[in-house]
């Protein structure tokens, strides 16, 4: 059997185990399809049955979460959690918080971990976990019961050296704190390295919470750099101001570019001299207010119904920042027409497959988000670090760790596509690397 007839077998099978998963089966395809090359150069990875072990997660576990909402009605939610690959070291990946989100997310999310940990460099094993709760409305204590909920369940399954869950959409500090409170309290442990994206009070990293936005830059800065391109005089368009979002705007401007537009799940506002990110901070971080409320504030910038219309604002660098699939072909279309240059997604999967080759056809620079969002676990993973040796780096310290990962990230995703015959492709090159790293640690832990 040659490599891309084991990868459609190993592909036939998946799909039979996993009908209606769309979003999982939809990365396991991306995924193997760029493996292909490999198998044909180490069959021995196929005797292995290597892909067959890497696309069944190790667990999945689901749960119940109970909870009393503001008006003493039970509410109840479903929570997830998925340990995908442990070969490179405890799982590690974040909890999402959103109504959309099912096992199939949950699945497809972990499966990226894994090679997005991977190209980190760091011991970090891929999961991912969640539930269908949505925070939007609800009020800080109805916040904080159903965290303790959602974490006395989860708190069987985690521990420093097990499982370290982090943020992800709809969870940030004020979530992890909860969370974080109540498994030490009905634990009675103090144990600081069992989630990540904590305060800086009890164990949290300087940079985490810039981590994934200031990340994406640096690794995009890398990729500009290659063809003597870089953020300075660049118009930017970055969709999302969650935190990804924030501190990427943050960064990109601090380059030396001007970012002209973002948005949130409502609509966007478009700033042609510059967005002021101080007002997007206070109406996002402090008051959760809604975006739209950025064009009262500031004369001149205009807002418009609707996330999805962000992409037809000419920009030079697009940077879609807030979720899985928000940019299809169309919107890929219309950033080409209007001469953008380079897309680096600090989402996952923001970008639908149709979009990225139409990047890849255009040759756009197109960096993508296992790659340049993984600042963010990155970070995670330092935080882990300082937690295990009682001890706290200082701002610069981390920053200067971050950037040279995400340089080395860069460096190992373009080498790889260059190996294996994909010259300026680093969807390929990074699926490639992530993979090799994970394949070596399976293959020397035997069956
Ligand atoms: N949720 C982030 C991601 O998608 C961070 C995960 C973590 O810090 O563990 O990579």
């Amino acid at each position: 059997m040659n490599g891309s007839e084991y990868v459609q077998l190993v592909l036939n099978q998946v799909e039979r185990r996993n009908i209606g998963e769309t979003e999982f089966l939809e990365a396991v395809k991306e995924v193997l399809t760029c493996l292909t090359p490999v198998f044909e150069k180490n069959p021995e990875l196929i005797e292995a049955g290597l892909l067959e072990r890497l696309t069944e997660p190790e667990r999945v576990i689901s749960f119940r979460v109970p909870w009393v909402d503001d008006s003493g009605k039970v509410q109840v939610n479903r929570g997830f959690r998925v340990q995908f690959n442990s070969a490179l070291g405890p799982y590690k990946g974040g909890l999402r918080f959103h109504a959309s989100v099912n096992q199939s997310i949950i699945k497809f999310l972990g499966f990226e971990q894994i090679f997005k940990n991977s190209l980190t460099g760091l011991p970090i094993g891929g999961g991912k976990g969640g539930s269908d709760f949505d925070p939007k409305g609800k009020s800080d204590n109805e916040v904080m019961r159903f965290c303790q909920a959602f974490i006395s369940e989860l708190q069987k399954y985690i521990g420093a050296d097990l499982d370290i869950p982090a943020g992800d959409i709809g969870v940030g500090a004020r979530e992890i704190g909860y969370m974080y409170g109540y498994y030490n309290k009905i634990k009675n442990v103090r144990e600081q390295g069992v989630l990540t994206g904590k305060g800086l009070t009890y164990g949290g990293s300087l940079v985490r919470t810039q981590a994934t936005g200031y990340g994406l830059v640096y690794f995009t800065e890398e990729m500009l750099k290659d063809t003597h391109k870089s953020f300075k005089g660049k118009t930017v368009v970055v969709s999302g101001s969650g935190n990804v979002s924030i501190y990427a705007m943050e960064k990109a401007a601090e380059l030396g570019a001007k970012v002209i537009a973002c948005s949130d799940s409502n609509g966007y506002i478009i700033d042609e001299n510059g967005i002021q990110l101080n007002i997007v901070k206070e109406l996002k971080e402090i008051k959760r207010a809604r975006i739209k409320e950025y064009v009262e504030r500031v004369p001149g910038s205009k807002y418009v119904e609707g996330f999805t219309g962000i992409w037809t604002v000419k920009c030079d660098i697009a940077l879609p920042c807030a979720t899985q699939g928000e940019l299809d072909v169309t919107a890929a279309n219309s950033l080409v027409s209007n001469g953008v240059i380079a897309v680096a997604e600090g989402a996952n999967m923001p970008c639908s497959q149709d979009a990225v080759n139409v990047f890849i056809e255009n040759d756009i620079l197109f960096a993508p988000g296992k790659a340049s969002n993984a600042g963010g676990v990155a970070c995670s993973a330092l935080e882990m670090s300082q937690n295990s040796m009682r001890y706290s780096w200082t701002f610069e310290e981390v920053d200067s760790k971050l950037q040279q990962i995400m340089e080395d990230i860069y460096k190992n995703a373009k080498e790889a596509a260059i190996e294996y015959g994909s010259d300026n492709n680093l969807v390929v090159g990074a699926n490639i690397a992530g993979f090799l790293k994970v394949s070596t640690a399976m293959m020397a832990h035997g069956i």
